[in-house]
């Protein structure tokens, strides 16, 4: 029987007739389209009744009977191993013990991996002793390196994204599913994996119709979210994730008004299903407590079931006196505290945490009890993209958060 490679893949129709924000620009539309075609014939890497699974789970995270654990490197990098993912999930999965221990809550646990390969910008270029070259995109797109080779976009990474969050998976799987006391430390008792649907061109050719409920499922992770950059409601990305019927999340920054998130529940769960949309909160410490209360008062008001969670990374960035980019561990839990205080007054459920962060011993954000400060910064600074809670500060914040949720 004569097999297209494209027959299972999702019409794309809807997405590309939208305006699409943050796409890298290929320079050869040919080996785009052979790329798409190899993507569309691969095998996918998650199963439609697990991002069921994940969507159950976070219904109980938007009901206020679980809290949700999100966590991982700001940008996957292709060089990883099984020690990193090791030292990863001991560190999500002692951070996961602690809130459940303080709570009495169960907590999903759901990793930034397997597939957090494309970036999205706030500047096109980046210049550097006087050259100008593309910022860096994600190991999909472009490499880090600053030379005009590694800066070019070629579609041929995003086959080589594939084969890694393939072979992180399949790692992770057999880590989570083998007895704990074989690998290094410990591990969740039950993982799922997320990424920012940024590229389109990767996850439209991944998105498969489910053989038995004949409905659109990613197939790239079990939930995908749009970032602060693309969470246009009336943009390709949000009506991608319409599309599909893989849990959701959308980042929400500190511009966002309450009828944007009214939009976008209209458009990701206009059936008002739990678990299918997690807003995750990212406004950075100094406006959070002004600026959270109306939005959550107004999707409230509205009747809608969604999930809320706070990522107190994204809105407390800024530039060391060395140029690095890093956060502060004060700010971060800042953030949390005025989150978590402004649901607390409402009495809606705060949800959880979603961190940039490893269990290496890296040094990229500042603070913590181990006293890392901007001196130390480049001693071990080897993230990709923004920079992550080493494991000292990962641990010590979970702590922290478990005695504020549990307050
Ligand atoms: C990210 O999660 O790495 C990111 C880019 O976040 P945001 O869209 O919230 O800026
Ligand atoms: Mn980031």
């Amino acid at each position: 029987m004569q097999t297209s490679p494209v027959r299972h893949s999702v019409a794309q129709r809807p997405v590309v007739q939208r305006p699409v924000a943050q796409q890298p620009g290929w320079p050869d539309t040919e080996v785009l389209r052979t790329v798409k075609h190899r993507l569309a014939a691969s095998l996918p890497l998650v199963m439609p009744r697990e991002s069921d699974l994940l969507k159950h789970r976070l219904a109980a995270v938007a009901e206020g009977r679980a809290m949700l654990l999100q966590g991982g490197d700001c940008a996957e990098t292709l060089d990883t191993s099984l020690s990193v993912m090791e030292n990863r999930l001991d560190t999500l999965s002692r951070m996961a013990a602690a809130l459940s221990g303080r709570t009495a809550l169960p907590v999903v646990v759901l990793a930034r991996m397997a597939g957090q390969y494309a970036k999205p910008r706030s500047s096109a270029f980046e210049a550097r002793d006087g050259v100008t070259l593309p910022s860096y995109r994600g190991e999909s797109v472009n490499g880090l390196e600053f030379t005009a080779a590694a800066r070019t976009p070629d579609p041929h990474r995003m086959l080589r994204a594939h084969e890694a969050a393939a072979a992180t998976l399949n790692l992770a799987r057999a880590l989570v599913g083998g007895s704990p006391t074989t690998t290094r430390g410990h591990v969740p008792e039950e993982l799922f994996v997320s990424h920012e649907a940024l590229l389109l061109d990767y996850e439209t050719p991944l998105t498969r119709i489910d053989p038995y409920s004949r409905r659109p499922y990613a197939g790239s992770g079990h939930l995908l979210w749009a970032g602060e950059r693309t969470r246009d409601p009336d943009g390709a990305h949000i009506a991608y994730l319409a599309g599909i019927r893989n849990p959701v999340a959308v980042k929400v920054g500190p511009t966002a008004e309450p009828d944007e998130l009214l939009a976008l529940i209209e458009r990701l769960d206009p059936d008002q299903e739990p678990g299918r949309l997690t807003f995750v909160v990212r406004m950075g410490a100094t406006v959070v407590r002004e600026n959270l209360p109306l939005l959550v008062e107004k999707v409230a008001a509205s009747g809608a079931r969604v999930g809320w969670v706070t990522d107190p990374m994204h809105g407390n960035t800024y530039t060391a006196p060395s140029g690095h980019k890093t956060r502060g561990f004060d700010a971060v839990l800042d953030e949390i505290t005025g989150y978590f205080d402004v649901h607390h007054a409402l009495g809606t459920h705060p949800g959880g945490i979603h961190l940039e962060m490893t269990g290496e011993d890296v040094t990229e954000c500042v603070g913590g009890h181990t006293g890392i400060g901007h001196d130390d910064l480049a001693t071990r600074y080897e993230s990709a993209c923004d920079p992550r809670l080493n494991r000292e500060q990962s641990l010590e914040l979970a702590q922290l958060v478990a005695e504020i949720a549990a307050s």
